[in-house]
């Protein structure tokens, strides 16, 4: 008797105090992440303390979601059983990428096809609902 093909589920963010207003600001589409009110530094991922000075003086501070590819790759299989959750987006690009105000994130290229996904293309993040009342941060061409 051949065995269900049970559906693996995307793995979702945790979300902590220390995390919520970032996604918070997600699920209302705005991109906003911690600086920090002693060296003016950013701080990604979200956390207690900067991670320049130690200072626990952080303000949310909203960013326009405007950026630029650094680096990328594509993504052509999964590996592994946790991530066969991506198995029906693949092929998907994995990139870093600059944000204008200076911070570097990790996320996803979407909207375009992939063969148009080069270093420096000029982005805007965009929110995708991944259920559960979370939107996840991903970016397009602008
Ligand atoms: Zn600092």
């Amino acid at each position: 008797m051949a065995e269900a093909v049970k559906e693996i589920p995307k793995p979702l963010p945790e979300i902590t105090s220390v995390t919520k207003p970032f996604w918070d600001a997600a699920a209302e589409g705005k991109l906003r992440m911690q600086k920090c009110a002693a060296c003016g530094a950013w701080v990604w991922c979200p956390r207690p303390q900067c991670g320049e000075c130690g200072s626990e003086k952080l303000v949310w501070t909203e960013l326009s979601g405007r950026g630029e590819v650094f680096a990328f790759t594509v993504i052509r299989e999964v590996v592994g059983r946790a991530l066969r959750g991506f198995e029906k987006d693949i092929p998907y690009v994995t990139a870093w990428i600059d944000l204008e105000e200076g911070p570097r994130i990790c996320s996803n290229i979407v909207g375009c096809p992939i063969e148009q996904v080069k270093i420096g293309l000029p982005l805007q993040v965009l929110f995708e609902d991944a259920g559960r009342g979370i939107f996840l941060p991903k970016f397009k061409p602008r």
